[in-house]
């Protein structure tokens, strides 16, 4: 369900999200949404009993002769990735670890990976799509959808699943999806798996990699076939298959990365414009490029979600968390110079082309021709008696660990293991 912009925005009595909610969320009779009540079910689930399913839905998928890996993990030098193969290899499955490598990469992401593969003993298989190609679908990506990051949403969610009918390795596992814990696009109950629909329609924004095929943009068939989805006779030869660990744990990303940086030394890093230093260390325009074209796109940023993730568990109290993200999104992009030097664009090139991305339910010109937000998504007026029906007790700790830097010598800025592209100067 996507968002009806004909209808005012409203909020959820209890989280930051409005029903504007891009991926669509619901309010209940209590002004309390859809994701938050799946977020309920985290207190409430028997995680024994759904561990074992968990146990039992992999079981066939086990090599016994050892001919081959029991599963794919796709991962990258952050987000979870740590806690999904230390999972993956406490349930005793030989995995094939999978990433698809984004070119944005910071020095401490790529420390991240390097140290994954050698603590989990794995093999790991690294796609690296031509840089040059990689520069004309995010031209085509951004000019379309407004998005640096499609070449990156679009291989990271299909290497796997290539790899999986190359390799004749029909089980995928995931950590968490994105439907699941935001909006309470499903129930846990639903145990939802991976779908090619649900790639295109809410990761690729509607784009598949055949549609970013065209003439305007020099883009031929040939060049987008890394990004293309495997056919359904592939798919169906193999039994291709898709999991999600967060069906069967109650995923708490920040309480995980803590883990992992007790047991593993992960490295965290100091983020641009969120608070949550573990998410999306190995990327230098995640939480900066990337997140501003999310705020002018669709009114909020990357902190939001963080800071309802937070709140949901009790971390943090909706006013603060309301503080702490309108604190981060108006926070301006470090690395813009970057991005548009490997691109070879201008700013104000750039500029012209966000503008033609923002929302107009959102955005007005006001005399001076500055950009002002018509709608503030995290000040909706919400109902006294709901919102106190539906606070939650807050009384955890939000603040996150920054780990010592491995090599605080180095200055990270520059995209590492980028592989070789035409200069753009
Ligand atoms: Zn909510």
């Amino acid at each position: 369900m996507t968002p009806d912009y004909g209808d005012p925005p409203r909020a959820c009595a209890r989280c930051l999200y409005t029903t504007w909610h891009p991926l669509g969320l619901v309010l209940d009779s209590d002004g309390v949404c859809s994701g938050c009540r799946v977020h309920e079910e985290k207190q409430t689930l028997d995680w024994n009993e759904r561990r074992k399913q968990l146990e039992s839905l992999i079981e066939p998928y086990r090599r016994q002769g050892g001919d081959n890996y029991d599963c794919i993990v796709p991962v990258t030098g952050a987000r979870d990735s740590f806690f999904i193969v230390h999972t993956v290899k406490t349930l005793g499955l030989n995995p094939l670890l999978v990433t698809y490598n984004k070119l944005y990469n910071t020095e401490v992401g790529v420390r991240n990976l390097a140290r994954l593969r050698t603590m989990f003993d794995s093999d790991i298989l690294t796609l690296t799509v031509n840089p040059d190609t990689v520069k004309k679908v995010t031209r085509a990506a951004l000019r379309r959808l407004g998005s640096i990051y499609w070449h990156c949403l679009a291989g990271q969610t299909v290497f796997p699943v290539q790899c999986a009918v190359r390799f004749e390795v029909p089980l995928v596992i995931w950590g968490a999806h994105q439907g699941l814990e935001q909006v309470g696009m499903f129930s846990h109950a639903h145990t939802v798996e991976m779908t090619r629909r649900y790639r295109k329609d809410h990761d690729l924004m509607g784009l598949e990699a055949e549609d970013i095929v065209g003439e305007f943009d020099h883009i031929d068939g040939g060049e987008v076939l890394p990004f293309a989805y495997p056919s359904y006779q592939e798919l169906g030869r193999i039994g291709v298959r898709g999991i999600y660990l967060g069906n069967f744990m109650p995923w708490d990303s920040k309480r995980q990365h803590e883990e992992m940086i007790a047991q593993y030394s992960y490295e965290s890093a100091g983020q641009t414009r969120t608070f949550d230093l573990y998410n999306d260390v190995d990327c230098f325009n995640y939480s900066d490029v990337h997140d501003y074209l999310k705020f002018v796109k669709h009114g909020y940023g990357k902190a939001t979600d963080h800071a309802v993730r937070e709140l949901r568990w009790g971390r943090v109290t909706r006013e603060e968390a309301a503080e702490t993200a309108r604190a981060y999104q108006s926070i301006a992009p470090k690395q813009l110079d970057l991005f548009l030097e490997w691109i070879g664009m201008t700013p104000r090139a750039f500029q012209w082309v966000v503008d033609q991305h923002r929302n107009p339910c959102l955005w007005e010109r006001d005399c001076k021709w500055q950009w002002n937000l018509k709608w503030d998504l995290l000040s909706l007026p919400v109902e006294a008696i709901q919102r106190e029906n539906a606070r939650l007790a807050s009384a955890g700790d939000m603040r996150f660990q920054l780990t010592p830097s491995k090599r605080p010598e180095y200055m990270d800025d520059r995209y590492i293991c980028i592989g070789k592209g035409t200069p753009c100067r």
